[in-house]
C-alpha cells in the first residue's frame, strides 16, 4: 500500500514545490500574476523556469513539453530535451521564454482552414493556473494555443475566456447582494464512464482497433439483465489496475476519488473530487490518458467510446459543474432556507434563463457520432434538453410566480419500514436520472457528455450562456430602491418567460418527446442535425459579445465538428467492408462448405440430410442478404463524395449511410448465433464483455 499523501502532487510543480524553492521574491509576483491575470515578467519566468528544470531533473526529466489540447479531443506534445551544446558536452537549461510560450509546429491539426489562409504558424502560452507536471520523463507545460491573429485553436483558449467572462458578470451581481470578491471561479468534477476487455480479445476486432466500438457482433446470452454489475465487487485484476491508476494520477495531483462498477458488464467509472473548470479540464484529459496506458500494463484495453457494444449500457461522463467566489462559496448553495435566499434565487432563475435560450448550444457541445448511439436511447439522457429542479425549489419556484410566499413547507418524510421509528428527511433534489441537466443540491450536473469528450466543449458553453443570463440580471436589478422586491420580480419574470425548460419527470419516456414538442423545446436527434445550430448568429453575437470565440472561429469550429462526424462514419464504413470481406464472407464460405460436403457425403450413403439442409438454406439465405447490403453500402458510401455542403454530407451520412451499416449488420450478427465457434471470426460479445473473470 502506497503512502497516498506522500505521493500525492510528488510530479507536481505545485505551490508547495514552488515556496520550497522559489524565492520569496518570485513567489509573490508569480501569485499576483495569477491573482491579477497579467502575464509573467521576464525575470520571473527566467526564475521559475530555472527552478522548474532542476526540480525536474532531480525527478529523472530529460525533456520538456508544451502540453495543450488541439481540435482533435485529446492532448497534444512535442517533446524538447534540455540540452544547450557546451564545450564538448551538454549543459541542461531551460528559460523563461521557453516555459512561458512555445512554437510547435502544427499546421496539420484541424484548425477549420484557420490557419491554412494567411498566418500558418500557431504558439502555444502557459496557463499558470494549471500546474506543470513529469510524465513519462518529460516536464509537462500546460499550455494554449492561439494563432498569431489571437484566433484559438484550441479548447483550452476559449475555456479560459468563458471563465473570465462568467467570473466578470458574476462578479459584478454579486456586489449588489454585498459580496465583494475578486473573482468567481466555475468547478467542475466530471464522473468517468469505461470499458475494461482483455487486450489479446481486443487485438483480434478490426472494428475495436479502428473505431473504438464494435461494428458486428450478436448480443451475448446474457448481458446487463440481472444488474449484478452495477456496485458489485471489484475483480481483482481490475482492482489491481484500479490502484495502479489511482496512484499514478495521486502522483499528478489528480483528486482520484470514487471508483465502482457501472450497469454494463466489464463498465467502471471514476470520478475526482470537483477542481477549477481548467484545472478539472486537464485532469480529465490525463485520467482519459492513464486509463488507456495503465490497461495495456495489466493486458487489457480501456475503451472509452460512448458505445463500445450494441444492447449495452454505453458510456458517459457527468459534468458536475458550480460556480464559487474566490473565497470558496459555493454561489449554487441554496442554504438552509432557498425562498429567501435573494442571491441563490438570482443564480438559479439565471440559470433556467441560459438553459432554456442556449438549449441548441448545449445540445451542440454534447455532439457527436459516437456520442448519437446514447442520446435519446434511453439509457442516457434524451436529446432534449431541459432542467430538473425537484420538488422544493420548483414549489418556491412557482409560489414565487404565483406572487405567494412560500412557507417553508413541512418537510417531507420517508418511511424505512412500515411503522418507521427514525424519518429521514427525503432528499429535495430526489435523483432523477433521466434528466439532461439535473439540480443536484449545490450544483447542477449536466449529463449529456459522451465518454470520450474534453469537458472543455460543454463548460464553454455553460460559462458563457451563464455569463450573459447573469448580465441580463444584473441589468434588471441595478438601481433598484428595493433589493428584495426587485429580486422577486426578476425571478417571477425569468421564471415564467423559461419554465418550459423544467421537467421533474422521466425523461425516457415518449410522453416526455410529445410533451417538450408543445412546449416549443429543441429536439435535434442527432449530430448532424445539432452542429449546424453552432454557427447560428445569433451564437457568433454571443460568442463575440464575450470574447471567447470570434465569429469566423465558430464557422470554422462548426466546420471541424461536421467534419470529425463524416470522417468517423467514413472509418467505420471502410472498417465494416473490410471485415466483411476479409473476414466474415470468408467464414460464411467455410461453413456452408463444411455443410455442403457433409449433406454430399450423407447423401452418399442414402441418408437424408435434414438439418443440414435447413442450416445451410439459413445461412445462405442470410449471407446472401449481407452480400448485397455489403455491396449497397460500398456504392451509397462512394457517392457521398459527390454530396456538398459539409452540412448535407452530414446529413447523407445520418439518413443514408448509417441505415445502411445497419442493413449489414443485422444479417452478419444473425449468422453468427447460427455459426459454429471454430468459424467466427472475432471474439463475441460474450467473450469480451465477460472475459475478465479472476
Ligand atoms: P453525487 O453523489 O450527487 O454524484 P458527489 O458528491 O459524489 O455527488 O459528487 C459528484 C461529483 O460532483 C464529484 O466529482 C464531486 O467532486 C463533484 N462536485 C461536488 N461539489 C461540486 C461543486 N461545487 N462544483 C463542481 N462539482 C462538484
Ligand atoms: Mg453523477
Amino acid at each position: 500500500m502506497c503512502n497516498v499523501p506522500e505521493i500525492f502532487g510528488s510530479l507536481v510543480f505545485n505551490e508547495k514545490v514552488m515556496q520550497e524553492r522559489l524565492p520569496h521574491a518570485t513567489y509573490k509576483a508569480y501569485k499576483k500574476s495569477i491573482a491579477e491575470d497579467i502575464p509573467l515578467d521576464k525575470n520571473t519566468a527566467d526564475i521559475m523556469a530555472n527552478a522548474m528544470k532542476d526540480w525536474a531533473l532531480e525527478k529523472g526529466a530529460t525533456h520538456f513539453t508544451h502540453w495543450f489540447q488541439p481540435m482533435t479531443g485529446i492532448t497534444a506534445e512535442k517533446h524538447d530535451a534540455f540540452i544547450q551544446p557546451d564545450k564538448d558536452g551538454v549543459i541542461m537549461e531551460f528559460s523563461g521564454k521557453e516555459l512561458i510560450q512555445g512554437e510547435p509546429d502544427a499546421s496539420s491539426f484541424p484548425s477549420g482552414g484557420l490557419r491554412a489562409t494567411f498566418e500558418a504558424r500557431g504558439y502555444t502560452a502557459w496557463d499558470p493556473t494549471s500546474y506543470a507536471f513529469i510524465k513519462d520523463g518529460c516536464l509537462c507545460i500546460p499550455t494554449a494555443f492561439c494563432a498569431y491573429t489571437g484566433e484559438a485553436l484550441d479548447k483550452k483558449t476559449p475555456l479560459l475566456r468563458s471563465m473570465k467572462a462568467v467570473s466578470n458578470s458574476a462578479v459584478k451581481i454579486l456586489k449588489l447582494f454585498g459580496v465583494e470578491t475578486k473573482k468567481v471561479v466555475s468547478t467542475v468534477g466530471p464522473e468517468q464512464e469505461y470499458f475494461l476487455i482483455d487486450k489479446k480479445l481486443w487485438e483480434k476486432r478490426k472494428d475495436l482497433v479502428y473505431c473504438g466500438r464494435t461494428l458486428f457482433g450478436a448480443k451475448t446470452p446474457r448481458g446487463q439483465e440481472l444488474d449484478d454489475h452495477y456496485f458489485g465487487a471489484i475483480k481483482q485484476r481490475v482492482l489491481a489496475y484500479m490502484h495502479e491508476l489511482n496512484e499514478e494520477l495521486w502522483k499528478l495531483g489528480v483528486l482520484a476519488k470514487t471508483e465502482h462498477n457501472e450497469v454494463a458488464p466489464a463498465q467502471h467509472e471514476l470520478a475526482p473530487i470537483y477542481a477549477t473548470t481548467n484545472v478539472a479540464c486537464d485532469h480529465n484529459q490525463l485520467m482519459m490518458e492513464l486509463m488507456k496506458r495503465i490497461a495495456h500494463k495489466h493486458g487489457m484495453y480501456c475503451l472509452l467510446h460512448e458505445k463500445p457494444f450494441a444492447g449495452v449500457n454505453g458510456s458517459g461522463k457527468h459534468n458536475n459543474w458550480s460556480l464559487s467566489t474566490a473565497e470558496g462559496d459555493n454561489l449554487l448553495n441554496p442554504g438552509k432556507d432557498p425562498a429567501r435566499n435573494l442571491q441563490f434565487l438570482t443564480f438559479l432563475a439565471a440559470i433556467l434563463k441560459a438553459v432554456d435560450d442556449h438549449q441548441d448550444l448545449l445540445r451542440v457541445s454534447v455532439s457527436s457520432a459516437g456520442n448519437d448511439h446514447r442520446l435519446g436511447a434511453n439509457e442516457a439522457p434524451p436529446a432534449i434538453v431541459s432542467a430538473f429542479l425537484g420538488s422544493e425549489l420548483t414549489d418556491i419556484l412557482e409560489a414565487i410566480a404565483a406572487d405567494k410566499v412560500y412557507v417553508n413547507a413541512e418537510k417531507t418524510y420517508i418511511d424505512l419500514t412500515e411503522d418507521a421509528a427514525p424519518s429521514i428527511e427525503k432528499d429535495n433534489t430526489d435523483r432523477n436520472r433521466t434528466s439532461p441537466f439535473a439540480f443536484t443540491g449545490n450544483k447542477f450536473e449536466f449529463r449529456m457528455l459522451g465518454s470520450t469528450f474534453a469537458v472543455s466543449g460543454p463548460n464553454i458553453v455553460l460559462n458563457t450562456i451563464m455569463a450573459e443570463a447573469l448580465d441580463d440580471a444584473y441589468d434588471k436589478l441595478v438601481g433598484a430602491e428595493d433589493l428584495e422586491k426587485a429580486v422577486y420580480a426578476y425571478v417571477k419574470e425569468t421564471y415564467l418567460a423559461h419554465k418550459r425548460i423544467v421537467f421533474n419527470g422521466n425523461g425516457y419516456t415518449d410522453d416526455w418527446v410529445v410533451e417538450a414538442e408543445k412546449r416549443g423545446l429543441l429536439n435535434l436527434r442527432s449530430a448532424a442535425e445539432a452542429i449546424p445550430y453552432f454557427a447560428h448568429q445569433e451564437n457568433l453575437d454571443l460568442f463575440e459579445k464575450y470574447g471567447v470565440f470570434k465569429p469566423h472561429v465558430v464557422k470554422a469550429r462548426t466546420e471541424i465538428g461536421l467534419e470529425k462526424y463524416c470522417t468517423t462514419l467514413r472509418i467505420e464504413v471502410n472498417t465494416m467492408l473490410e471485415m466483411f470481406n476479409k473476414d466474415i464472407m470468408p467464414a460464411f464460405t467455410a461453413y456452408t462448405h463444411e455443410l455442403l460436403e457433409n449433406i454430399s457425403a450423407k447423401k452418399a450413403l442414402g441418408l437424408t440430410a435434414g438439418y443440414e439442409m435447413k442450416l445451410l438454406e439459413k445461412i445462405s439465405a442470410l449471407a446472401d442478404e449481407a452480400y448485397d447490403a455489403s455491396l449497397a453500402l460500398d456504392k451509397i458510401s462512394e457517392d457521398v463524395k459527390d454530396v456538398e455542403p459539409l452540412e448535407a454530407q452530414a446529413m447523407y451520412y445520418r439518413e443514408k449511410i448509417i441505415p445502411a451499416m445497419e442493413a449489414l449488420r443485422k444479417p452478419v450478427d444473425d449468422a453468427e448465433i447460427l455459426m459454429g465457434s471454430k468459424y467466427l471470426p472475432y471474439p463475441t460479445y460474450g467473450e469480451l464483455l465477460f472475459g475478465i473473470n479472476e
